[in-house]
Protein backbone atom coordinates (compact mmCIF):
# COMPACT_ATOMS: atom_id res chain seq x y z
CA UNK A 1 0.00 0.00 0.00
CA UNK A 2 2.84 1.96 0.42
CA UNK A 3 2.52 6.09 1.68
CA UNK A 4 -1.45 5.49 2.14
CA UNK A 5 -1.26 2.88 4.42
CA UNK A 6 -3.28 4.32 7.75
CA UNK A 7 -4.47 0.92 9.20
CA UNK A 8 -3.60 -2.57 9.72
CA UNK A 9 -6.00 -5.31 10.98
CA UNK A 10 -4.48 -8.53 12.12
CA UNK A 11 -6.92 -11.74 12.63
CA UNK A 12 -4.55 -13.00 14.98
CA UNK A 13 -3.72 -12.07 18.91
CA UNK A 14 -0.22 -12.77 17.48
CA UNK A 15 1.77 -10.20 16.46
CA UNK A 16 5.18 -11.43 15.98
CA UNK A 17 4.53 -11.22 11.97
CA UNK A 18 4.70 -6.99 11.68
CA UNK A 19 7.61 -4.81 11.34
CA UNK A 20 6.49 -2.60 14.63
CA UNK A 21 8.99 -0.17 14.77
CA UNK A 22 8.24 0.57 10.65
CA UNK A 23 4.59 0.61 11.57
CA UNK A 24 5.15 3.04 14.67
CA UNK A 25 7.37 5.31 13.03
CA UNK A 26 4.89 5.47 10.40
CA UNK A 27 2.25 6.34 12.27
CA UNK A 28 0.32 3.75 11.69
CA UNK A 29 -2.57 1.79 13.71
CA UNK A 30 -2.58 -1.78 13.98
CA UNK A 31 -5.64 -3.75 15.49
CA UNK A 32 -5.36 -7.43 16.15
CA UNK A 33 -8.02 -10.41 18.29
CA UNK A 34 -7.28 -11.18 21.78
CA UNK A 35 -9.42 -12.83 24.06
CA UNK A 36 -11.50 -14.18 21.64
CA UNK A 37 -9.62 -16.92 20.36
CA UNK A 38 -8.13 -18.17 24.36
CA UNK A 39 -10.48 -20.63 25.06
CA UNK A 40 -10.38 -22.37 21.90
CA UNK A 41 -6.48 -22.56 21.65
CA UNK A 42 -6.47 -23.18 25.25
CA UNK A 43 -8.96 -26.57 24.10
CA UNK A 44 -6.45 -27.27 21.15
CA UNK A 45 -3.66 -27.37 23.76
CA UNK A 46 -5.63 -29.44 26.18
CA UNK A 47 -6.57 -31.93 22.97
CA UNK A 48 -2.62 -32.10 21.36
CA UNK A 49 -1.72 -32.74 25.25
CA UNK A 50 -3.74 -35.34 25.51
CA UNK A 51 -3.33 -36.79 21.93
CA UNK A 52 0.83 -36.71 22.61
CA UNK A 53 1.27 -38.16 26.25
CA UNK A 54 -1.49 -41.19 25.38
CA UNK A 55 -0.10 -41.14 21.84
CA UNK A 56 -3.51 -41.26 20.26
CA UNK A 57 -2.62 -40.84 16.51
CA UNK A 58 0.56 -44.01 17.12
CA UNK A 59 -2.93 -46.07 18.32
CA UNK A 60 -5.45 -45.00 15.79
CA UNK A 61 -2.73 -46.18 13.11
CA UNK A 62 -2.04 -49.25 15.16
CA UNK A 63 -5.85 -50.08 14.56
CA UNK A 64 -5.67 -49.56 11.23
CA UNK A 65 -2.16 -51.28 10.31
CA UNK A 66 -2.85 -54.12 11.99
CA UNK A 67 -0.39 -53.48 15.13
CA UNK A 68 -3.43 -54.27 17.38
CA UNK A 69 -2.94 -57.83 18.38
CA UNK A 70 -2.98 -59.56 21.88
CA UNK A 71 -3.22 -57.83 24.49
CA UNK A 72 0.22 -56.66 26.20
CA UNK A 73 0.45 -54.69 29.46
CA UNK A 74 2.77 -52.33 28.39
CA UNK A 75 1.62 -52.05 25.17
CA UNK A 76 0.60 -48.20 23.78
CA UNK A 77 1.19 -47.09 27.24
CA UNK A 78 2.19 -43.18 27.84
CA UNK A 79 2.01 -40.72 30.58
CA UNK A 80 -1.47 -39.27 32.40
CA UNK A 81 -1.52 -36.15 34.00
CA UNK A 82 -2.66 -37.28 37.58
CA UNK A 83 -0.26 -36.22 40.12
CA UNK A 84 1.92 -34.46 37.68
CA UNK A 85 3.76 -30.85 37.53
CA UNK A 86 2.75 -28.84 34.40
CA UNK A 87 4.83 -26.12 34.09
CA UNK A 88 3.62 -23.13 31.75
CA UNK A 89 5.73 -21.06 29.86
CA UNK A 90 3.40 -17.50 29.42
CA UNK A 91 0.93 -17.34 31.82
CA UNK A 92 -0.97 -15.12 29.56
CA UNK A 93 -4.15 -15.32 28.73
CA UNK A 94 -3.99 -19.05 26.71
CA UNK A 95 -1.29 -20.30 29.73
CA UNK A 96 -3.97 -19.31 32.29
CA UNK A 97 -7.05 -20.87 29.81
CA UNK A 98 -4.58 -24.03 29.56
CA UNK A 99 -4.27 -24.28 33.52
CA UNK A 100 -7.99 -23.95 34.27
CA UNK A 101 -8.47 -27.13 31.92
CA UNK A 102 -5.66 -28.98 33.08
CA UNK A 103 -6.18 -28.89 36.96
CA UNK A 104 -9.27 -30.96 36.61
CA UNK A 105 -6.77 -33.53 35.60
CA UNK A 106 -5.58 -33.93 38.69
CA UNK A 107 -2.45 -31.98 37.92
CA UNK A 108 -0.53 -32.25 41.08
CA UNK A 109 2.13 -28.82 40.97
CA UNK A 110 2.03 -25.73 38.54
CA UNK A 111 5.07 -23.94 37.56
CA UNK A 112 5.12 -21.07 35.47
CA UNK A 113 7.47 -18.66 33.24
CA UNK A 114 7.32 -15.53 31.90
CA UNK A 115 9.30 -12.06 32.80
CA UNK A 116 8.01 -11.71 36.21
CA UNK A 117 5.98 -13.23 38.94
CA UNK A 118 2.41 -12.47 38.05
CA UNK A 119 1.14 -13.17 41.80
CA UNK A 120 -2.93 -12.49 41.45
CA UNK A 121 -2.85 -15.07 37.72
CA UNK A 122 -1.32 -17.69 39.67
CA UNK A 123 -3.25 -17.87 42.61
CA UNK A 124 -5.84 -19.67 41.45
CA UNK A 125 -3.70 -22.67 40.07
CA UNK A 126 -1.34 -22.16 42.91
CA UNK A 127 1.23 -21.79 40.36
CA UNK A 128 4.96 -20.79 41.38
CA UNK A 129 7.22 -18.54 39.51
CA UNK A 130 10.29 -20.45 38.62
CA UNK A 131 13.14 -19.74 36.21
CA UNK A 132 12.91 -21.11 33.28
CA UNK A 133 15.68 -24.47 33.66
CA UNK A 134 14.23 -25.23 36.93
CA UNK A 135 10.89 -25.60 34.96
CA UNK A 136 12.56 -27.40 32.76
CA UNK A 137 14.03 -29.73 35.18
CA UNK A 138 10.87 -30.20 37.33
CA UNK A 139 7.99 -30.49 35.05
CA UNK A 140 6.03 -33.76 33.59
CA UNK A 141 4.77 -31.38 31.04
CA UNK A 142 6.24 -28.41 29.34
CA UNK A 143 3.26 -26.21 27.57
CA UNK A 144 4.21 -23.03 26.04
CA UNK A 145 1.61 -20.42 25.47
CA UNK A 146 4.21 -17.40 25.08
CA UNK A 147 4.67 -15.00 22.33
CA UNK A 148 7.29 -14.88 19.95
CA UNK A 149 10.01 -12.03 20.76
CA UNK A 150 13.11 -11.51 20.70
CA UNK A 151 13.66 -12.41 24.36
CA UNK A 152 11.38 -15.93 23.19
CA UNK A 153 13.39 -17.04 20.24
CA UNK A 154 14.75 -20.28 20.26
CA UNK A 155 14.38 -20.72 23.92
CA UNK A 156 13.33 -24.07 23.95
CA UNK A 157 16.88 -25.00 22.62
CA UNK A 158 19.33 -27.60 23.49
CA UNK A 159 20.04 -26.20 26.93
CA UNK A 160 16.75 -26.47 27.61
CA UNK A 161 15.85 -29.70 26.58
CA UNK A 162 18.53 -31.52 28.31
CA UNK A 163 17.35 -30.46 31.45
CA UNK A 164 14.06 -32.21 30.62
CA UNK A 165 13.06 -35.53 32.23
CA UNK A 166 13.31 -38.38 30.04
CA UNK A 167 9.54 -39.01 30.30
CA UNK A 168 8.55 -35.79 29.42
CA UNK A 169 5.88 -34.16 27.28
CA UNK A 170 6.43 -30.57 25.68
CA UNK A 171 3.75 -29.23 23.94
CA UNK A 172 3.99 -25.73 21.61
CA UNK A 173 1.26 -23.55 20.55
CA UNK A 174 2.77 -20.48 20.66
CA UNK A 175 4.72 -19.58 17.70
CA UNK A 176 7.24 -21.75 16.19
CA UNK A 177 10.38 -19.62 16.11
CA UNK A 178 10.27 -20.43 20.31
CA UNK A 179 11.30 -23.44 19.32
CA UNK A 180 14.82 -24.55 18.15
CA UNK A 181 13.55 -27.50 16.18
CA UNK A 182 17.04 -28.84 15.54
CA UNK A 183 17.36 -29.77 19.11
CA UNK A 184 14.08 -30.85 19.58
CA UNK A 185 14.40 -33.16 16.88
CA UNK A 186 18.06 -34.62 18.40
CA UNK A 187 15.80 -34.54 22.10
CA UNK A 188 13.17 -36.09 20.48
CA UNK A 189 15.13 -39.07 18.47
CA UNK A 190 17.75 -39.85 21.60
CA UNK A 191 14.93 -40.00 23.70
CA UNK A 192 16.29 -37.20 26.04
CA UNK A 193 12.27 -36.29 26.27
CA UNK A 194 9.28 -38.65 25.77
CA UNK A 195 7.30 -37.02 23.25
CA UNK A 196 6.40 -33.39 21.91
CA UNK A 197 3.42 -31.76 20.34
CA UNK A 198 3.32 -28.44 18.10
CA UNK A 199 0.59 -26.75 16.66
CA UNK A 200 3.19 -24.52 15.28
CA UNK A 201 6.22 -24.76 13.18
CA UNK A 202 9.05 -22.83 11.30
CA UNK A 203 8.05 -22.83 8.72
CA UNK A 204 4.54 -23.29 7.88
CA UNK A 205 3.52 -25.26 6.70
CA UNK A 206 6.20 -27.90 7.62
CA UNK A 207 7.80 -29.81 4.71
CA UNK A 208 6.40 -32.69 4.13
CA UNK A 209 9.73 -34.42 4.27
CA UNK A 210 11.17 -32.40 7.64
CA UNK A 211 12.72 -35.17 9.99
CA UNK A 212 10.03 -34.02 13.14
CA UNK A 213 7.77 -35.78 10.54
CA UNK A 214 9.82 -39.12 10.93
CA UNK A 215 9.70 -39.73 14.45
CA UNK A 216 6.68 -41.43 16.24
CA UNK A 217 6.84 -39.84 19.28
CA UNK A 218 6.31 -36.08 17.80
CA UNK A 219 2.84 -34.73 16.49
CA UNK A 220 2.40 -31.83 14.63
CA UNK A 221 -0.67 -29.83 13.93
CA UNK A 222 -1.48 -27.39 10.80
CA UNK A 223 -1.58 -24.25 13.27
CA UNK A 224 -5.21 -24.82 14.14
CA UNK A 225 -5.11 -23.24 17.38
CA UNK A 226 -8.13 -21.09 16.96
CA UNK A 227 -9.78 -22.81 14.11
CA UNK A 228 -13.31 -23.46 15.56
CA UNK A 229 -15.87 -22.19 12.98
CA UNK A 230 -17.44 -20.04 15.94
CA UNK A 231 -14.26 -18.70 16.94
CA UNK A 232 -13.05 -17.57 13.56
CA UNK A 233 -16.25 -15.88 12.73
CA UNK A 234 -15.60 -13.61 15.93
CA UNK A 235 -12.78 -12.95 15.01
CA UNK A 236 -13.20 -12.02 11.65
CA UNK A 237 -16.05 -9.97 12.75
CA UNK A 238 -13.15 -7.61 15.29
CA UNK A 239 -10.25 -7.42 12.60
CA UNK A 240 -13.56 -5.61 9.99
CA UNK A 241 -14.45 -3.88 12.76
CA UNK A 242 -10.55 -2.85 13.99
CA UNK A 243 -10.35 -1.88 10.39
CA UNK A 244 -13.38 0.52 10.29
CA UNK A 245 -12.97 2.20 13.37
CA UNK A 246 -9.19 3.52 12.39
CA UNK A 247 -10.05 4.29 9.06
CA UNK A 248 -12.97 6.44 10.25
CA UNK A 249 -10.26 7.71 13.34
CA UNK A 250 -12.23 6.50 16.24
CA UNK A 251 -11.23 3.93 18.90
CA UNK A 252 -10.64 0.47 17.67
CA UNK A 253 -12.55 -2.65 19.79
CA UNK A 254 -9.23 -3.80 20.22
CA UNK A 255 -5.77 -1.49 19.79
CA UNK A 256 -2.69 -2.72 19.50
CA UNK A 257 -0.86 0.20 21.55
CA UNK A 258 2.72 1.33 20.19
P1 LIG B 1 -0.70 -12.80 26.26
O1 LIG B 1 -0.07 -11.51 25.88
O2 LIG B 1 -1.87 -12.81 27.19
O3 LIG B 1 0.39 -13.79 26.89
C1 LIG B 1 1.69 -13.83 26.39
C2 LIG B 1 2.56 -14.35 27.47
O4 LIG B 1 3.90 -14.43 26.98
C3 LIG B 1 2.61 -13.47 28.72
O5 LIG B 1 2.17 -14.21 29.82
C4 LIG B 1 4.07 -13.14 28.85
O6 LIG B 1 4.49 -13.20 30.18
C5 LIG B 1 4.72 -14.26 28.09
N1 LIG B 1 6.10 -13.92 27.84
C6 LIG B 1 6.61 -12.80 27.31
N2 LIG B 1 7.94 -12.83 27.37
C7 LIG B 1 8.27 -14.01 27.94
C8 LIG B 1 9.49 -14.64 28.27
N3 LIG B 1 10.66 -14.04 28.01
N4 LIG B 1 9.45 -15.85 28.85
C9 LIG B 1 8.29 -16.46 29.09
N5 LIG B 1 7.10 -15.91 28.82
C10 LIG B 1 7.10 -14.70 28.25
O7 LIG B 1 -1.07 -13.50 24.88
P2 LIG B 1 -2.10 -14.71 24.60
O8 LIG B 1 -2.08 -15.66 25.75
O9 LIG B 1 -3.39 -14.16 24.14
O10 LIG B 1 -1.37 -15.39 23.35
C11 LIG B 1 -0.07 -15.94 23.49
C12 LIG B 1 0.50 -16.35 22.14
O11 LIG B 1 -0.17 -17.51 21.66
C13 LIG B 1 0.31 -15.33 21.02
O12 LIG B 1 1.34 -14.33 21.06
C14 LIG B 1 0.41 -16.18 19.79
O13 LIG B 1 1.72 -16.21 19.32
C15 LIG B 1 0.02 -17.57 20.27
N6 LIG B 1 -1.25 -18.02 19.68
C16 LIG B 1 -1.26 -19.20 18.96
C17 LIG B 1 -2.43 -19.65 18.41
C18 LIG B 1 -2.46 -20.92 17.63
O14 LIG B 1 -3.28 -21.07 16.74
N7 LIG B 1 -1.62 -21.89 17.93
C19 LIG B 1 -3.69 -18.92 18.53
C20 LIG B 1 -3.57 -17.75 19.35
C21 LIG B 1 -2.39 -17.31 19.89
P3 LIG B 1 4.78 -11.85 30.99
O15 LIG B 1 3.47 -11.15 31.11
O16 LIG B 1 5.35 -12.33 32.26
O17 LIG B 1 5.75 -11.07 30.12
Amino acid sequence: AGPSLKVISTMSVGFDHLALEEIKKRGIRVGYTPDVLTDATAELSVALLLAVCRRLPEAVEQVKNGGWTTWKPLWMCGYGLSDSTVGIIGLGRIGQAVARRLKPFGVKKFLYTGSGPKPESAEEFGAEFVPLMRLAEESDFVVVTCALTPATQGMCNKDFFGRMKKTSVFINTSRGAVVNQEDLYDALAHGQIAAAGLDVTTPEPLPTDHPLLSLRNCVVLPHIGSATYATRTTMAVLAANNLLAGLRGEPMPHELLL
